[in-house]
């Protein structure tokens, strides 16, 4: 029996510690943080720094293999893992996903569009900039997430008052486009090259956080999905990536029926807008993840029903007023179809992850229907939107 390990104690690290324990590994979190959700449920939690070098040790020592469940972890860190273990996704690929500025260059090189943007990381950047990118979005090149570290710049004045406000970090500005809708690809690639894909969703975000994932044949205009699984593909291969990669794309309006394509960002890792796949699919993301880290043939995949993914921040756990409540599951779970997962996170604040809802039906009429009432429920945003 094998241990695979996993850098970072988050929701996406524990449901990989699920699904790895479900198949008979023995699991290990590298997390500082003795509360974080996968440490919780591990059978080992090694509880340092993401570069503390004892740590690292340790976990390489436990390990049979180890994968990441954030892109922000330390690239030198899996650098230094990899020398002693097999690690997947790569050093390398992960360091692309870190850096906006280096993930842009890799679009580019994988022959895959993205949104006109400009690189400032200097005065001099800003005074050059071409005017044409405004309106855009001034984005920290590094860790940002969930909408946090970027800025929506109407003129060059706010540009320069918005870079200030970011601390001068290197950044990169985007011109806004005008989206129709919003979609992603998940994909695990094998260390022999071998690719499986889901059909691409559909994602409706509010206040920059993912609200809604739809997930069903119709989803999106069939051409549209099936250029995005091969954009996915190419962006890819391109890095010789291993691992489970998830691609965001933007769908333009660009005054056509279906609108164009245009790929947002990378996560080098199973993605929020992956979670229907575990109540909806033959195989999760995260089983997904575990196949590949283990060097096993990766299943086929089938979509055994059409499914929406409702995501529960901390705000659930609020009333109008702000004070706390506990949501009424009882009501929620009584519905056809539902699955409620939550993560174990001691502590709802708003807009902090806490859980998800993935509802699943017969049908595409039962299954909008369900998710109607259960957002009602709730008092979930996003099912407005299109
Ligand atoms: P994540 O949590 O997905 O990593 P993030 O902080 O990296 O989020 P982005 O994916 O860059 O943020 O942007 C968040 C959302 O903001 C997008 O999903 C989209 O709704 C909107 N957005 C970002 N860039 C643009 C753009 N150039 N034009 C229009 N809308 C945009
Ligand atoms: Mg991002
Ligand atoms: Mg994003």
């Amino acid at each position: 029996v094998a241990t695979l390990g996993v850098m970072g104690g988050g929701q996406l690290g524990r449901m990989f510690v699920h699904a790895a324990q479900r198949m008979g590994f023995f699991t290990a979190v590298l997390d500082p943080d003795p509360q974080s959700p996968a440490g919780r449920v591990s059978h080992h939690h090694v509880q340092t720094a993401y570069d503390d070098a004892t740590g690292l040790a340790h976990l390489s020592q436990l390990c049979d293999a180890i994968t990441t469940e954030f892109e922000n972890v330390p690239a030198l860190s899996l650098q230094t893992l990899a020398a002693q273990r097999p690690v997947a996704p790569g050093a390398q690929a992960v360091a692309v996903a870190q850096n906006r500025i280096e993930e842009k260059s890799h679009f580019v090189a994988s022959g895959v569009l993205c949104a006109p943007y400009a690189v400032i990381e200097n005065a001099e950047h800003l005074a050059t900039l071409d005017t044409a990118l405004l309106p855009g979005i001034l984005k920290t090149a590094r860790m940002g997430y969930d909408g946090k570290g970027q800025v929506r710049v109407a003129n060059a004045a706010e540009l320069a008052a918005a870079w200030e406000d970011l601390k001068r970090v290197p950044c990169v500005l985007e011109k806004m486009l005008p989206l129709k809708a919003e979609c992603s690809v998940l994909l695990a690639r094998g260390w022999d090259g071998q690719i499986v894909a889901y059909p691409a969703q559909r994602n409706v975000h509010v206040d920059g956080i993912l609200a809604v994932t739809h997930a069903y044949v119709g989803n999106l205009p069939a051409a549209l999905a099936a250029r995005a699984l091969a954009a996915a593909q190419s962006i890819a291969r391109q890095i010789d990536y291993v691992g489970v990669l998830c691609v965001e794309f933007f769908v333009v309006d660009d005054g056509s029926p279906e609108g164009d394509l245009i790929v947002n960002e990378i996560a080098p890792r199973p993605h929020n807008s992956g979670h229907y796949t575990m109540d909806a699919c033959s195989h999760s993301q995260f089983d997904l993840q575990v196949y590949s880290l283990a060097g096993l043939a990766l299943p086929e995949l089938r979509q055994h029903s059409p499914a929406i993914m409702l995501n529960l921040l901390g705000d659930v756990w609020q009333d109008a007023a702000g004070k706390p409540r506990t949501p009424d599951w009882q009501a929620v779970l009584a519905l056809p179809g539902t699955h409620l997962h939550l993560y174990g996170k001691l502590a709802a604040r708003p807009g902090r992850k806490m859980g998800h809802l993935n509802i699943t039906a017969g049908d595409i009429p039962s299954l909008l229907a369900t998710t109607r009432q259960v957002a009602e429920l709730l008092g979930l945003p996003g099912l407005e939107q299109p």
